[in-house]
């Protein structure tokens, strides 16, 4: 059995975070979330007053800020500089902030070489933007998972209750519009990559339908 390195794409509250983390679960491999990684970086920017648009200040936080990722009761846990991150980075502020810092080519190349060193070996699953694009362009199995705007929305809306849906709809788009049309990196499906469209499906099926596809790629 080789053990193969998969990569999960998609858009904002697709449901690519939940589902790759259950896939690696199933299959004992390592779960790796590189937004996570743009979003400490916003974070950081956002604490220091650095502006999102100075390229050469963000990248230089990218490339000093040491990660850690620990998994605790199902969660993912992120430290950055021993600082654990995990709530922090998951507010819409953060998710604009990170969107608005990985237009950067220098942010982005900064980062590339930890998530490529991550995936080398395999036996992870790798969710973002560009895995299967440009971070790991050999992965053994690669999906594209969408849902359409609307259905993000609510998923989204539903993890934080009181707010606006309309609201909260027009941020999804922005933040989409400015993930899809940046110069670098851009989130794309991969031409070689299984496009699945969650709206209507249960994440269950979801996830048996791509720990079905790596079975069959890794040799069961
Ligand atoms: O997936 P998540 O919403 O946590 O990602 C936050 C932001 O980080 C995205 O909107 C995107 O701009 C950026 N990102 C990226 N490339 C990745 C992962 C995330 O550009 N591989």
């Amino acid at each position: 059995m080789r053990e193969i390195a998969i990569a999960v794409d998609g858009p904002g509250s697709s449901g690519k975070g939940t589902v790759a983390r259950r896939v690696a679960e199933a299959l004992g491999y390592q779960f790796v979330d590189t937004g996570a990684m743009y979003r400490a970086v916003g974070l950081v920017a956002l604490r220091r007053g650095v502006p999102l648009a100075d390229e050469a200040a963000t990248a230089a936080i990218a490339a000093g800020l040491r990660f850690r990722f620990a998994f605790e009761s199902g969660q993912l846990r992120v430290w950055a500089d021993e600082e654990d991150v995990t709530a922090e980075i998951r507010g819409e502020r953060v998710g604009a902030a990170a969107s608005a810092v990985a237009v950067h080519p220098a942010v982005r190349g900064a980062l590339l070489g930890l998530q490529r060193a991550l995936g080398a070996a395999g036996g992870v699953v790798m969710d973002g933007r560009d895995i299967g694009t440009v971070v790991l362009p050999d992965a053994g199995l690669k999906v594209f998972l969408d849902a359409s705007l609307d259905e993000r929305a609510r998923r989204r809306a539903l993890e934080t209750p009181g707010r606006d849906f309309l609201q909260v709809r027009e941020e999804l788009a922005a933040r989409d519009h400015q993930d899809s049309s940046r110069a670098v990196a851009p989130l794309r499906c991969a031409d070689d990559a299984v496009r699945l469209d969650s709206t209507g499906l249960a994440i269950d099926e979801v996830v048996a339908r791509i720990v079905e596809l790596a079975r069959a790629r890794r040799g069961r």
